[in-house]
């Protein structure tokens, strides 16, 4: 069984290689942005908080953010292993997902670290189209990830195995890296 976390920029390739990773590992995958934009989809009252800073490009607060993943990570289907892609995002988040699965009595793998540089991040998410990729909101989500979510990984380097993936290139390419990793481990 693995439990994983997924890091990286905003078009880093994250929701990607969660696809191949879910399709050949059989682990539940956590996505917070995919759980926020369902609920925008559905007009839940989750949903519309959300959306409020998803526009701007700003992270939403860390109190709605973690009790969405602190229900979540409750059901069944992530009892065989689950991979969280796009949290924790903040040092906080961080901290409570620690708690969360010592409460839970579950142990982290891995987190899986992908680095692209700004360029090739830039150019995956213009050609992306989400409603939140333009060019403000991605300059103000880069910076947030720079500032605010790249030093979890510090965080996680005495408490878990952090194995770095060069994103850059082919998808295919970059899941076979992966692949190998986690089967090592
Ligand atoms: P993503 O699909 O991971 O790029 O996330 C899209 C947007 O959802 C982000 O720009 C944030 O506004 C919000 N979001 C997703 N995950 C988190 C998180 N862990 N903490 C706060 N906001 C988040």
């Amino acid at each position: 069984m693995i439990n994983l976390i997924l890091i990286g920029a905003p078009g880093s390739g994250k929701g990607t290689q969660a696809n191949f990773i879910k399709r050949d590992f059989n682990i539940a995958h956590i996505s917070t942005g995919d759980m926020f934009r369902e609920n925008i989809t559905n007009n839940t009252e989750l949903g519309l908080e959300a959306k409020k800073y998803m526009d701007k490009g700003d992270l939403v607060p860390d109190e709605i953010t973690v009790n969405m993943i602190s229900e979540r990570l409750k059901q069944d289907d992530c009892k065989t292993g689950f991979m969280l892609d796009g949290f924790p995002r903040t040092i906080e988040q961080a901290k409570s997902l620690d708690e969360m699965l010592k409460s839970l009595n579950i142990k982290l793998t891995a987190v899986l670290n992908l680095k692209a540089d700004d360029a090739e991040v830039l150019k995956r998410l213009l050609s992306r189209g989400r409603s939140d990729d333009n060019e403000k909101t991605i300059k103000n989500r880069l910076n947030i990830f720079k500032n605010q979510s790249e030093p979890i990984l510090e965080h996680y380097q005495d408490k878990t195995k952090v194995i770095d993936v060069i994103s850059q290139g082919l998808p295919n390419d970059i899941y076979a890296n992966i692949e190998k990793s986690l089967k090592e481990i």
